[in-house]
């Protein structure tokens, strides 16, 4: 996208496109968003954390 571009957006919109690609653990800018507003690395470390807990509690 050329500045341009971006300037032609609405603002609203581009807050919201802002917003999209943030993620919420880590504030990283990322071109893709998943889950819970995280990116992929933040959503994978979530899991782990899950399947400790898990793991802790079947044992
Ligand atoms: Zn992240």
């Amino acid at each position: 996208m050329t500045v341009a571009e971006l300037d032609a957006l609405p603002k609203e919109k581009i807050i919201n496109y802002e917003h999209k690609l943030t993620c919420a653990a880590c504030q990283q800018k990322v071109k893709q968003i998943y889950q819970y507003n995280l990116c992929k690395k933040c959503l994978v470390n979530q899991f782990r954390r899950l399947i400790k807990i898990i793991d802790s509690v079947r044992r």
